[in-house]
């Protein structure tokens, strides 16, 4: 499935350690709970200190790599900007309790702030959990005790260090001056709803997120606490963007490897949802089932409750581009969850 992509280093760094990259760029690597395994994130030399994108999760492990050789890897520099590409504990977990120790500032897009700000905000608001329980029951996923307490976000507020003390909100097409580049910055939405990517076009880099990932597809779903209403179409196009830039930038992922291919990868990326999209509509054709139950018949295997939601919410967020086509229909009785169909039309 990869073959038309180049991965430019033969070996990724070594979980908590680092790798010189390009000119002011180093590529670390932070051990993450789970079946992601790693994250990757990047040290910026702006001479006079650091900027880091992205931190790692809120966990031992972590904060043990960066009392020991992660932090080596500053060799005495002062990290003065902490860059999170989006809200997710991975990303910006440790943002923080890096900020705390260093006296750095965070800097996110807005909607990613919003999103990390509304998760805080929220913890303990019992009317907002029952809303989000309320999201879950219409679409069939039942409202046990294990499914309430992620949804209070306990699991999410376990893996941050605390809300991170942004003081630099980072629009669309402002310039970021790190590491003795100037990087552009997009903010596209799809896997959340404004993530952070850092494109360099002279030396033809780009910082991705999990916006574009080598081996795996990243999540795309419908989430009650996000806003966008059609995510898999906000994330598309994305793709027209990302298409326009030259072919061949250089990929830094947040998972898997540095890579070249991008216009390649941004097509198996496209064809795997086209087929899921497929594959959703042969299974409308059966009788109406909830959003749950048609994320069964697609997620085969058994899933634990966190991973049956992110199930449900990609799921969702293909339905809805079929709904929103008119190549689904829904049928929502004035109360018990609502059921997907395949639309009269289509
Ligand atoms: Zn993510």
């Amino acid at each position: 499935m990869s073959a038309a992509l180049e991965y430019v280093l033969e070996r990724p760094p070594e979980l908590a350690t680092s790798l010189p990259l390009a000119a002011g760029i180093e590529w670390l690597r932070l051990p993450v709970p789970g079946g992601l395994r790693h994250i990757n994130v990047w040290l910026l030399d702006d001479g006079d200190g650091c900027t880091l994108v992205d931190t790692g999760m809120n966990v031992a492990e972590s904060r043990a790599a960066w009392e020991g050789p992660l932090g080596a890897t500053l060799r005495g520099r002062p990290l003065r900007r902490i860059v999170c590409t989006h809200h997710h504990p991975d990303h910006a977990g440790l943002a923080a309790w890096l900020a705390e120790r260093h006296g750095a500032q965070v800097l996110m897009t807005a909607p990613e702030y919003d999103l990390v700000h509304y998760l805080y905000a929220s913890q303990g608001d019992a009317v907002e959990i029952d809303a989000r329980l309320a999201h879950y029951a219409a679409n069939g996923l039942l409202a046990t005790a294990e499914n309430r307490s992620i949804l209070a976000g306990e699991g999410y507020l376990r893996v941050m260090s605390g809300l991170p003390p942004v003081v630099q909100i980072l629009r669309p097409g402002e310039v970021l001056n790190a590491g003795g580049r100037r990087w552009d910055v997009l903010q596209l939405a799809g896997h959340t709803d404004g993530q952070l990517l850092l494109h360099d076009a002279d030396a033809q880099l780009l910082i991705a997120g999990d916006q574009v990932l080598p081996r795996i597809s990243s999540n795309i779903g419908i989430y009650p606490e996000r806003r966008d209403p059609d995510p898999l179409d906000s994330f598309l196009d994305g793709f027209e963007r990302l298409a326009a830039l030259a072919p061949g930038t250089l990929v830094l992922p947040s998972h898997g490897e540095v890579f070249r291919g991008l216009g390649a990868r941004l097509t198996q990326l496209r064809r795997h949802h086209l087929e899921r999209l497929e594959v959703l509509e042969g299974l409308l054709q059966g009788a109406p089932a909830t959003a749950a139950e048609i994320a069964l018949r697609l997620y085969r295997g058994a899933l634990d409750p966190l991973n049956r939601m992110l199930a449900l919410g990609e799921t969702l967020a293909h339905l809805r581009y079929l709904e929103v086509r008119g190549r689904a229909a829904i049928e929502a009785p004035p109360t018990g969850p609502r059921r997907y169909l395949a639309s009269c039309g289509g």
